[in-house]
């Protein structure tokens, strides 16, 4: 079998596995992505989270000696679910961003690379193959678009003619000459919806995201949400869906053929109260299965009280008391004064000003006095 008869059989083989795209990219270097990786780490834009390495991520060579091919892979997710509890007055709610849906995305597309590489090794023994999801060096969505799996978009996501921006990318570093796949048009045209929704302003013209703006990023740092954002956060506990869910591209998509994503509705939108309540071991036995626990149960806690705060519960008073009063995490305390600012009773008050005599961290002191001053006016 030569390799363009052996590329469609593999074609057929992704399909029949579960893979919802597949597509080719040559394996050269990608300067106009390495260009926006340095005018990102010039501005500062940059999330922390991805390989520091601009030159690792932009030059595939130095990834896999011999390396020809980068195999692209899509598999689509659901934007909608089954049965979504109300969020109602004293069962507050909040939601995992739809990435996090179902089993950790990282886990399926690996085992489908993994499945991917066995079958080509078949095939080709002395192929060398290297995968990758998300956390890898190479930017998945830059070689999506490459092997023509879809556009890359203003909201900085990869949208397809057929499941919209609701897939996962993974990749795969092979030494066999595929034939490239042929990249799509850009079809977001005149369209600057994501731009201006966006609520905190992070998606820059010309397809650039400071992530450091961004909810999504937001929502997952382990220290104090920086005060401009904290209104902005709403019940998002992980994740932020808005530049996609308003994408005109989006629109009626919705795919619920991968059992794995299936949402469990109490999971991803569940009570704000008894989130607070999770240790890190019922935390990790509820949620580790999810990818939005990969940072553990702190920035989901403290996501929990902001969205307290931005549904007004009230009724929620006398637990974030005692998080202000007893939480050993600074975050954690600084977040409940903030939010008995916000909800202001006489009993919260009362706190905050016994906090105030015990309080040894000084981020804390400074979100009790911003509170207290709150409160007075
Ligand atoms: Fe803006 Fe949310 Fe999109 Fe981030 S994920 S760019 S905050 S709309
Ligand atoms: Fe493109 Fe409009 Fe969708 Fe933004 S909202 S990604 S500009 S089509």
């Amino acid at each position: 079998m030569n390799v363009r008869e052996f590329q469609s059989e593999l074609i057929r083989y992704a399909h029949s596995i579960g893979i919802d795209k597949i597509g080719f990219a040559r394996a050269t270097p990608f300067p106009d992505l390495k260009q926006r990786l340095l005018i990102q780490q010039q501005l500062n834009y940059a999330s922390g989270f991805e390989e520091p390495d601009i030159e690792k991520r932009t030059e595939p060579l130095l990834l896999l000696d011999g390396v020809q091919t980068i195999i692209s892979i899509a598999i689509a997710y659901p934007s909608r679910m089954k049965g979504a509890p109300q969020s109602k007055k004293r069962e507050r709610r909040g939601i995992f961003a739809r990435a996090s849906w179902g089993m950790d995305y990282h886990t399926v597309l690996r085992e489908k690379l993994a499945q991917l590489e066995a079958f080509i090794l078949v095939h080709i023994p002395d192929a060398k193959l290297k995968s990758m999801v998300d956390t890898g060096e190479l930017s998945d969505r830059a070689v999506a678009e490459r092997a023509g799996i879809g556009w890359s978009a203003k909201n900085c996501s990869i949208i397809t003619p057929e499941f919209g921006s609701y897939v996962y990318l993974g990749e795969m570093l092979t030494t066999i000459p595929f034939e490239p796949s042929i990249p799509m048009e850009d079809e977001c045209g005149d369209c600057r919806l994501c731009l201006d929704v966006c609520p905190t302003g992070a998606l820059i013209e010309g397809g650039q995201l400071n992530a450091q703006r961004c909810i999504a990023f937001i929502t997952q740092t382990k220290t104090l949400v920086p005060l401009e954002y904290r209104a902005k956060i709403g019940n998002r506990i992980y994740g932020c869906d808005t530049c996609q869910t308003v994408c005109p591209k989006n629109k009626g998509k919705h795919s619920d053929h991968q059992q794995a994503f299936t949402p469990d509705p109490d999971l991803v939108k569940p009570l704000l109260l008894p989130l607070l309540e999770h240790t890190n071991r019922t935390f990790k036995e509820t949620y580790g299965h999810m990818s939005g626990a990969w940072r553990g149960k702190n920035p989901i806690q403290r996501n929990a009280i902001i969205a307290l705060v931005h549904f007004k519960e009230r009724e929620a008073i006398p637990k974030i008391i005692s998080i202000l009063h007893q939480d050993p995490r600074p975050v954690m305390r600084g977040t409940a004064a903030w939010a008995l600012g916000e909800l202001f009773s006489d009993e919260a008050n009362l706190a905050l000003k016994q906090q105030l005599e015990n309080e040894q961290e000084q981020a804390v002191l400074l979100e009790i006095q911003a509170a207290l001053t709150k409160g007075e006016k």
